[in-house]
């Protein structure tokens, strides 16, 4: 390939040793010869630092060559075509919509640029059709405020300030599923730019197969640029946090229980559990997030947690942003997540609750921040929720191979301080693999792992199962035959 003329010269003089710095001035020095100029950003400046600075967990702020921030499908190609072409292809980019990913370098990178979406964060209601435009660079709470006027909304973060991008490739868990299918199964139609530079639209009747991919696919294919969602009516909702003493736990789990087996009895609710300690507390508390998509207080399908004592209460009829304003996390701390999947098994919960108390007193022996939270949270994962994929044309998460409830299981950890990376890190990993062995010896294991909470030492694509796997590498070669997507932007990729 060609380098650009505004770079050619210095590929001739410059020594192989000098190959970072080569790259680096070469790859950014591109995008500056282009009509993208103003829009790349060099570290010290003010913009680079507020891009940089702006991740979700401090750990996966890095440090670009530069950042380039695009303000259209346009700009994206443009962005896309030249790294692609410039320094005979050894530019490597990384893309970034809202940054909430914990793990460093899924949307960030350090031996590369950063395509940073955050610019392109509009959304636009299409009345005639029902369709919500959106930008994959807003953060949920944005979305809702803009559509609120007409009386819709759509399946989305339930904390305002997740990205929209990331969320919706890695299939989306909502208030909504239940209902809907996971967030996904509701893009209509993706605009995405492809490795070559161009702009396509995958949907039902166009590039149908790279439709399904983007449902869950990640990273692997292009930039999406605008994904186009169909609405649902909005209604007030209800729901708040309800937060629990922790010896309640046992009368927890056979809430939990029920409620995943009856979900489909009343699609309308949602639960997400939280086992949490805070050492700026001390305090180890079970803190749920109760939601209900209709006005509706109290609704049937929380009747077992509503028999449990509660210590605080903020259950009312609100609006979806505010209710996913409540549910926003600080921002700012060390992270990490890793996720596991199991049978909607009380041993299991019972084991991974006490497996994340016993981590609780081994981080009070040894952390050093002088902040540090400690999480897991259950999340019901119902056959209800891949029917409705199955019936919203399919995606690739692989779930329709399962038969049974299952649950999602997140182990959320934040600490201050880099110093702690040793302990916290360590301590999310086995307590996964301790419950992975232990749900194995219950034959209570399942392998999907989802993508949207995976840690960087986890694999999801290959939870999909083999016919997916084969399919994205297929749809894959099809639509990036020179596997840039794969070697030259990180994330989670086909193996
Ligand atoms: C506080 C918090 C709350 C959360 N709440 C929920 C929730 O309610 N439900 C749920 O399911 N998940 C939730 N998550 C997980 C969340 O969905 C993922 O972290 C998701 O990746 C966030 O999207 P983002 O745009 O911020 O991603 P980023 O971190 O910007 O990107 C994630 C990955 O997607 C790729 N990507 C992003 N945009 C594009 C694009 N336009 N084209 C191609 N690739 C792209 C990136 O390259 C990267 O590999 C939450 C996470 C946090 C930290």
């Amino acid at each position: 390939m060609q380098a650009p003329m505004a770079v050619a010269p210095l590929l001739s003089i410059l020594p192989e040793a000098n190959f970072a710095t080569f790259s680096s001035d070469v790859c950014c020095a591109a995008l500056q010869a282009t009509s993208l100029r103003d829009q790349v950003l060099y570290p010290f400046s003010a913009g680079y630092n507020e891009s940089a600075t702006s991740y979700f967990a401090t750990n996966a702020q890095l440090s670009p060559w530069c950042i380039v921030q695009p303000y259209s499908a346009e700009d994206v190609s443009i962005a896309v075509s030249t790294l692609v072409q410039a320094d005979e292809s050894q530019c490597r980019f990384a893309v970034r919509s809202g940054g909430h990913t914990p793990g460093a370098g899924v949307a960030n990178i350090e031996q590369g640029i950063t395509i940073d979406l955050s610019m392109m964060n509009s959304t636009t209601y299409h009345e005639d059709k029902g369709i919500a435009s959106i930008l994959p660079g807003a953060r949920w709470e944005s979305v809702y405020t803009a559509l609120d006027p007409y009386g819709v909304t759509v399946p989305g973060g339930r904390s305002g300030k997740v990205g929209v991008g990331g969320f919706l490739l890695g299939g989306g868990n909502s208030f909504y599923t239940a209902r809907v299918g996971f967030a996904c199964d509701n893009v209509e139609n993706f605009e995405i730019v492809l490795a070559s530079g161009s702009i396509i639209n995958a949907n039902r009747t166009s590039h149908p197969d790279l439709h399904k991919a983007l449902k869950g696919g990640s990273n692997n294919f292009g930039v999406v640029t605008r994904f186009d969602l169909k609405t649902l009516p909005l209604d007030l909702l209800w729901g708040g946090l309800v937060v629990y003493d922790n010896s309640t736990t046992a009368q927890q789990i056979a809430a939990a229980v029920d409620f995943t087996d009856n979900l489909h009895t009343d699609p309308y609710a949602h639960w997400i559990g939280t086992w949490r300690y805070s050492s700026d507390t001390d305090a180890n508390i079970i803190a749920h997030a109760l939601e209900y998509t209709k006005p509706v207080p109290n609704a049937p399908p929380f009747r077992e947690f509503a028999k449990i004592a509660n210590i605080s209460d903020t259950t009312r009829l609100d609006t979806i942003g505010n209710l996913a304003a409540e549910l926003d996390l600080p921002q700012g701390y060390r992270n990490i997540f890793t996720t596991g999947t199991y049978l909607n098994n009380p041993q299991v919960l019972e084991k991974a609750i006490a497996l994340h108390n016993a981590n609780i007193e081994k981080a009070k022996a040894s952390a050093k921040s002088a902040s540090w939270n400690m999480n897991i949270l259950i999340q019901p994962w119902p056959k209800l929720f891949w029917e409705h994929s199955q019936a919203k044309g399919g995606n690739v998460l692989g779930l329709d191979r399962f038969d049974e409830n299952l649950v999602q299981l997140l182990f959320y950890y934040t600490w201050a301080h880099p110093t702690d990376d040793p302990l916290f890190q360590p301590l999310a990993t086995t307590i996964l693999s301790d419950l992975n062995a232990h749900a194995q010896s219950l034959a209570a294991h399942n392998e999907f792992i989802y993508l949207d909470y995976a840690d960087t030492s986890q694999d999801p694509l290959a939870g999909y199962g083999e016919d997916n796997g084969r399919f994205l590498r297929k749809v894959a070669q099809k639509f990036d035959p020179h596997a840039v997507f794969q070697e030259r932007v990180p994330g989670f990729k086909l193996g």
